[in-house]
C-alpha cells in the first residue's frame, strides 16, 4: 500500500515539474510523450485526471484550447501569450503586460471583481510565414 501510494505521488510530483519545467505550453499527451520513458506504467488518463486537480488548485492555468487540444502553463503569473494558428506554438512575451486599465474596465463594466486576465494574441508565427 505504502508503495503504491509513493508511486503515485512520483507520478505527480513528475507531471507537475514537467508542465513547471517548459515553456511550450503542452498539451496533456505532450506531458506523457515525455514521462513515458521515465515512468512507463504512466497512463493519459493518469496525466489528465492531475492537470485537471493541478488546474483547480491553481497550479498551473489553461489556455484553452489550440487546434482542438487543451494547453496548461506552469506560469501562473498573468502574462501574454502569441498562438500561432499554423503550427499551434503558443509563445509567452515577456516584455508586454496585460495593461491595469484593462481589469479596472472590465471590473465596472461588470460591477463585479475581476481575479484574472488572460490576453492572447493569434496569428502566423514567423516559421509558419
Ligand atoms: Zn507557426
Ligand atoms: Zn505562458
Amino acid at each position: 500500500m505504502e508503495a503504491t501510494r509513493t508511486k503515485h505521488f512520483r507520478k505527480r510530483d513528475a507531471i507537475l515539474s514537467c508542465i513547471k519545467g517548459t515553456h511550450v505550453h503542452p498539451s496533456a499527451d505532450w506531458v506523457y510523450a515525455q514521462l513515458k520513458p521515465q515512468i512507463p506504467d504512466l497512463s493519459i488518463g493518469t496525466v489528465y485526471r492531475n492537470l485537471a486537480l493541478f488546474k483547480e488548485q491553481g497550479a498551473i492555468v489553461s489556455l484553452g484550447t489550440v487546434q482542438g487540444v487543451e494547453r496548461f502553463d506552469g506560469n501562473t503569473e498573468p502574462h501574454v501569450h502569441f498562438i500561432c494558428t499554423g503550427c499551434g506554438r503558443v509563445d509567452d512575451l515577456p516584455k508586454m503586460e496585460v495593461p491595469q486599465a484593462f481589469c479596472s474596465e472590465a471590473a465596472s463594466q461588470t460591477g463585479g471583481c475581476v481575479e484574472c486576465c488572460q490576453l492572447t494574441f493569434t496569428g502566423r508565427c514567423s516559421q509558419c510565414l
